[in-house]
């Protein structure tokens, strides 16, 4: 794969955030599992915020969730330029977490809370890639 012109700010990363990027190069979605209470830490932590347990562990995610909520930014600020309006979603997976995201190849007047969305990959620079997401069902 040929590296593409950056279309976004790239996130840095954070010693704790490795395994999550190291992931995204496979495009495979994980998330940080507290062991002691069996529930999912994200973003990535050292410690469960709930029982502070250092016990946590990487797994693989389905890919799917929902629509939690979003809005519609209109200014571009981005000094990559990329141009609004775009969509900014808090998107609810499946395993239970939520993750601030991005809903592409879906027109803005089909967005709909609760409505279904997977997984899917925007290439950065470096070869990681970055997770947004797509109506379930494919373009809407
Ligand atoms: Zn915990």
């Amino acid at each position: 794969m040929s590296a593409t012109p950056p279309r976004r700010m790239e996130p840095p990363v954070i010693p704790v955030a490795e395994p999550f990027w190291a992931a995204t190069r496979e495009r495979r979605l994980v998330v940080q599992w507290c062991l002691e209470c069996d529930r999912p830490v994200f973003y990535p932590r050292e410690n469960c915020p709930l029982c502070l347990s250092t016990n946590l562990e990487w797994r693989d995610c389905s890919g799917e969730g929902s629509l939690y909520s979003f809005t519609v930014n209109h200014l571009s600020g981005n000094p990559t330029g990329a141009e609004g309006p775009f969509p900014v979603a808090i998107v609810e997976l499946a395993e239970g977490f939520r993750m601030m995201s991005n809903v592409v190849n879906c027109p803005l007047e089909h967005l709909e809370v609760d409505m279904a969305l997977r997984v899917t990959w925007e290439e950065l620079s470096d070869g990681r890639n970055y997770p947004l997401f797509e109506p379930a069902g494919g373009t809407a």
